[in-house]
């Protein structure tokens, strides 16, 4: 970070300042004038001491009573202070002999601070304090700004250097919004809004600041979304530059695969396929989102697009968050493909050496055509022959560096990107973090779907499930059990895993059970995996790994163990792989004895609904864009002032806006994004 900096002419600042005023990233009076207060205090009235109430704060003044050492558990000064109807009792643990003297009878004390229950009645524990010479010695008269700040920073110094930029302000940032926006969306300029911000004046504005209502905070919130909207507008614009290869759409592979599918394809998934097929049609990279909940068919879409690229000769890969799914995504791939001609190739971290090379040799030349792995094809040593179209599965687990190096893998052109996520995303959320990509929903199950049946039992009702599995297990059910995450402890997880895995093999006995982990290799697992198809394994006992894809059509139950450890988008997908065949599908959430009130309401959404997009609404409201996003996209997704959820409602202005800026006012969309975009989230961006 540059030394020089603007900050060096403010009255007051010199080397080791600045030092501080960096650890609190201010490198800038403008960063200084986004420095935002964290709370207010009033210290605009006096409180009567009649009217105090526990957990109150505020300015309190009285004459001094009377002022006593006490020794209790721990010696103390306490001072009486009374006005005309009322008492407070003022409490210091530490004091020095000058202070005792300015607490003598009959002395006019002003202080602030929160007032607390004592042994006096009410007290205030080591309140800021003067001594007042005249009594009506003028009060603020606008509350009182607190910063964050760091260590050897006062409150009253950043004050003081904020109210200097503050002064100035005009001069320090431009209006970055044309006054015709400003005015057809109602909103304060840029330098009132700040003004506003330091300086709220009325007890209306607390009430609105304190909640992230107020138009001035609005204000910002609308500049920063909208700066990060037109930075993946940006982004976007640029990659659509590039050129790609266009492939026409001969619908020969396409026809042959549909041929020999036992169903219909929906009418959201032909929907779809589509509006693939047009964007590959067109020398342009194809920047698509496909969201489908999970059993809504997003496999079967990918393949039937891969086809279009296949069958021009060009080569795809398929990308997929965890081996147990490239592994399935490759057994489905050679069903579907081997019998057009069409070679498949996989790549995945734990192969052998001999695998490893066979597969890299089938991609270098060309001769697999349909590639699938794990972040494996990131690597170096994959060199494919023409890569044309990237396909990224479960894309929230990926992060956006990783997307980066699978496009850069083309050598003809700009590789074509089509990327999936099982768990929706509403709308407003994905307008604002995927406004760089078209977006498409499969918005329909295939038929002949039976919803899954949800219901909640307390953990002590255990041995009644056990039996219940049994009985399915009877009856030639198969049926996955779950073991959550424990305290983010994976150790601890397993080993729950492990104990549940040895306790289900006697309960259940005859009937086999098996176990499969994230720490297992992955020949075991795929092996486990295989039985568990095959339906020689009747319970699978799972970590978390199994979250995402794994397709066994005759699973028709699944027992989540401590759900409340789980977002609830997390719970649906893992729901989501039961319930695929034509028989009745039953998902126990079985909560833990400490969940809260809140909890166990969260888990009733689940009983109420199958559809993954009410899920996320509501996961969306109760933990954050981040669970909704996955935890990796949020790097890109951090916000100095807005807030997605509270935001949500300016979200379509947002969009509005953006197009208008676009259109009419170009030259302001690189300022705008220059200040609220960090220099790191715009490099990971382009
Ligand atoms: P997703 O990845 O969207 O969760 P999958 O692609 O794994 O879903 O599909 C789930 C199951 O549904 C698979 O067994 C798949 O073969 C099957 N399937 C896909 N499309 C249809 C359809 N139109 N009708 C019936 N079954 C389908
Ligand atoms: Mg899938």
């Amino acid at each position: 970070m540059s030394v020089k900096s603007d900050l060096i002419s403010l009255k007051g600042v010199g080397g080791k300042l600045l030092e501080k005023l960096h650890k609190i990233d201010v490198f800038s009076k403008q960063d200084l004038l986004f420095h935002l207060p964290y709370k207010y205090q009033d210290r605009t009235q006096i409180i009567p001491l009649k009217l105090l109430k526990a957990n109150m704060a505020g300015v309190v003044q009285g004459r001094v009573t009377s002022s006593h050492v006490m020794f209790g558990k721990k010696r103390s000064l306490l001072v009486r202070l009374s006005d005309e109807n009322g008492s407070v009792g003022l409490r210091f643990y530490f004091f020095t002999k000058g202070q005792q003297g300015q607490f003598k009878e009959g002395n006019i004390i002003r202080c602030y601070g929160e007032i607390r229950p004592g042994q006096s009645g009410f007290e205030i524990y080591h309140p800021e304090y003067q001594v007042l010479k005249l009594l009506n010695t003028p009060l603020d008269n606008t509350l009182t700004p607190l910063y964050p700040t760091t260590d050897g920073l006062t409150q009253n110094k950043v004050r003081l250097l904020v109210e200097q930029v503050i002064a100035d302000r005009e001069s320090i940032i431009a209006e970055l919004l044309p006054a015709s926006l400003l005015e057809q969306y109602k909103l304060p300029t840029l330098v009132d809004a700040l003004n506003v911000i330091h300086h709220p004046q009325r007890q209306d504005d607390i009430q609105q600041l304190l909640v992230g209502n107020h138009p001035a905070q609005k204000r910002l919130a609308i500049e920063e979304l909208l700066a990060h909207h037109l930075s993946l507008k940006k982004h976007r614009a640029i990659l659509k530059q590039q050129h790609s290869i266009a492939f026409k759409d001969l619908g020969v592979f396409k026809q042959k695969l549909i041929d020999t599918l036992p169903f219909d394809l929906t009418n959201a998934q032909n929907k779809v396929i589509q509006e693939i097929a047009d964007d590959l049609s067109v020398a342009s990279p194809m920047l698509r989102l496909v969201q489908g909940d999970v059993g809504s068919g997003k496999t079967l879409v990918a393949t039937l697009s891969a086809l279009q690229v296949i069958e021009h000769g060009f080569q795809v890969a398929m990308m997929a968050p965890t081996e147990i799914l490239a592994e399935q995504h490759y057994d489905n791939f050679t069903a579907w493909l081997e019998p057009l001609g069409i070679k498949v190739a996989w790549l995945v971290g734990k192969q052998t050496k001999k695998q490893r090379e066979e597969a890299l040799a089938l991609v270098a030349s060309g001769e697999a055509k349909m590639v699938v792995g794990t972040h494996a094809l990131f690597q170096d040593a994959v060199e494919f022959y023409n890569l044309a179209l990237a396909i990224i599965d479960e894309q929230h687990r990926f992060g956006v560096d990783q997307r980066l190096a699978l496009k850069e893998k083309g050598k003809h052109g700009h590789v074509h990107q089509l990327t999936m996520t099982a768990t929706p995303i509403p709308r407003t959320l994905a307008m604002s973090a995927y406004a760089d990509l078209d977006c498409s929903v499969i918005d329909e199950l295939p038929p002949g779907r039976t919803p899954i049946k949800t219901t909640l039992i307390a953990q002590p009702r255990r041995p009644q499930v056990v039996e219940r599995v049994k009985v399915a297990c009877d009856e030639g059910k198969q049926i996955y059990w779950v073991c959550t995450l424990i305290d983010e402890n994976e150790e601890m997880e397993l080993e729950a895993a492990q104990k549940t895995y040895e306790n289900l093999t006697v309960q259940l006995s005859p009937h086999k059970v098996g176990l499969v982990h994230g720490k297992m290799k992955s020949k075991q697992k795929a092996q486990i995996m295989h039985e568990f198809k095959r339906g020689d394994i009747k319970v699978l006992v799972a970590t978390t790994v199994i979250e995402v894809g794994v397709d066994v059509p005759n699973a028709s139950v699944m027992i989540i163990e401590n759900p409340e450890r789980l977002g609830l988008s997390q719970l649906h997908q893992l729901r989501g792989r039961v319930g695929r065949g034509r028989q009745e599908s039953f998902c126990i959430l079985m909560y833990g004895e400490q969940v809260s009130q809140i909890g166990k309401e969260r888990l009733q959404v689940m009983r109420e609904t199958n559809d993954g997009f009410v899920i996320a609404q509501k996961d969306l409201e109760i933990r954050g864009p981040g669970e909704v996003l996955g935890t990796r996209q949020t790097g890109a997704m951090q916000f100095k002032i807005a807030d997605l959820v509270r935001d949500q409602a300016l979200l379509p202005q947002i969009e509005q806006l953006a197009a208008a800026i676009i259109r009419d006012y170009p030259q302001n969309m690189e300022a705008l994004i220059k200040r609220w975009l960090s220099d790191s989230a715009r490099f990971a961006q382009v």
